[in-house]
């Protein structure tokens, strides 16, 4: 992308209401434009990395076995009044009437929706398990939207449905949810604690919300040291194998927000593991049975030709609000420092004297190569000066800046640089593309 041609509104200062650093960041670099509160456009920058959450999202769901679908924004309220949520949800909900006065709503959630969309096809055990899926916008009328993106209004969410025979079933199902979850997060440069959550009334152990630490987190967290130095289960794992082993490897560490906090338990740590520190939710599982399937009637005929009624789970992630979590989580003075996994581009070309031959054609190559060996490139050839082409560049944080010059160009070498390491070499072109290429 030629950067003259982009639309990227970047600017100097931050509104003083921008109260974290991720919101201040998205909003000077031009990735978000907030129409209203909790609601916002997504700039080109902001979406290239909202793509990029979703896709890496899509790529572990996809490969945990969960299948994807796309079900709408609006829906029947009726639906929700077969659960008794319509009334229970309370002034989160935003509710509309259609032009025929029936009764409708912007969805927070959709267990409703996809209970009715299962119990439409799924008839006998024979077609389990299922995980069905999709990622599409919520709204909930937040008290309290505030952080930008991290608590919208509306809002992004990965949300997934597991239907299972039996409640052993629905633990397997679990299982290869909170893998997939640890695989995914770990892909988007995170390193996410699976802490032990509320299942309020429905009861059981089975409810996991997936924590990033970060001083402007919402939530005080408890945990163990241990967790934060374990790598993911790894993008090899056999969602088929029974994964037990690899769930408990983490559940055996103690791991808790404020609301399930165990004063004792916590003691119980060698001190020097203990981590008391602040946390973003960016995903919930959760397990909650036939809590829908009961009063919406979604059964299955069993091997005995019994009709049960179909147990389930549900899975969400915060597509949207990983983004503010990202940056909280990766960034320094100068700027956002993207992880690679999910930069909106990989490399940032400068040329330093647009208008020199040599520099537009060497730049131009070197852009052209990047670009025919699938790099992401941005190429600023805007007529700004150097100092602002720098400034810029490391505000928007993509991992490698490539820099060329006319006192380079006479000794053939292209500067590159590491956003995170601030590390600078001299490479010969030809050298340029394999230096930059994802290992
Ligand atoms: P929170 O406790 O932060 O309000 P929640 O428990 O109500 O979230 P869930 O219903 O578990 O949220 O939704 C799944 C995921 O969606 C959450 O883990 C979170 O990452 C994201 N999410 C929830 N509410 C918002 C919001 N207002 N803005 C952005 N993302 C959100
Ligand atoms: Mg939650």
């Amino acid at each position: 992308m030629r950067l003259s041609r982009y639309f990227l509104p970047v600017s100097k200062e931050a509104p003083a209401d921008a109260a974290i650093v991720s919101h201040k960041l998205m909003l000077r670099t031009g990735m978000v434009r907030q129409n209203g509160a909790g609601i916002y456009t997504w700039l080109p920058l902001g979406l290239r990395v909202l793509k990029k959450i979703e896709q890496i999202v899509r790529d572990e769901m996809n490969r945990a076995g969960a299948v994807e679908l796309l079900m709408p924004t609006l829906q029947q309220a009726d639906l929700w009044r077969e659960s008794g949520r319509y009334d229970d949800y309370g002034k989160e909900m935003l509710r509309i009437q259609d032009r025929h006065d029936r009764d409708m709503l912007y969805g927070p959630t959709n267990e409703e929706l996809i209970t009715d969309v299962f119990r439409s096809y799924v008839k006998s055990y024979k077609q389990l398990p299922l995980n069905l899926y999709h990622q599409q916008w919520k709204f909930r009328d937040e008290v309290r939207p505030r952080f930008g993106v991290m608590r919208g209004r509306e809002f992004l969410m990965k949300d997934a449905y597991s239907f299972d025979l039996t409640e052993d079933d629905a633990r397997v199902s679990y299982r290869k949810m909170f893998c997939a979850y640890l695989n995914a997060f770990s892909r988007m440069g995170l390193t996410a604690v699976p802490m032990r959550a509320d299942t309020g009334p429905i009861g059981g152990d089975l409810s996991h919300e997936f924590i990033i630490l970060a001083d402007t987190g919402e939530s005080a967290v408890f945990c163990d040291k241990a967790l934060l130095d374990m790598d993911p289960p790894g993008l090899g794992l056999d969602f088929d194998a029974d994964l037990t082993a690899e769930v408990e490897k983490r559940t055996q560490y103690y791991a808790a927000t404020d609301e399930m906090h165990d004063e004792a338990a916590f003691a119980a740590i060698p001190e020097d593991r203990q981590v008391s520190a602040r946390g973003i939710e960016v995903g919930h599982i959760f397990n909650f049975g036939t809590k829908y399937s009961k009063p919406m009637n979604a059964v299955v005929q069993g091997p005995d030709g019994q009709m049960v009624p179909v147990q389930m789970g549900s899975y969400g992630i915060g597509v949207s609000r990983l983004v503010g979590g990202i940056i909280e989580a990766s960034h320094d003075d100068n700027g956002i420092v993207w992880p690679e996994g999910v930069a909106p581009f990989h490399v940032g070309l400068i040329n330093m004297r647009v208008g020199d031959e040599g520099c537009d054609e060497a730049c131009g190559d070197l852009y052209d190569q990047l670009e025919a060996a699938g790099i992401e490139t941005l190429y600023d050839e805007t007529d700004d000066r150097a100092g602002a082409k720098f400034a810029r560049m490391d505000l928007i944080g993509l991992p490698w800046q490539l820099v060329i010059g006319p006192k380079g160009l006479e000794k053939g070498i292209v500067e590159v640089k590491n956003r995170k390491t601030g590390e600078k070499v001299e490479l010969p072109f030809a050298d340029v593309v394999a230096k930059v290429t994802p290992a």
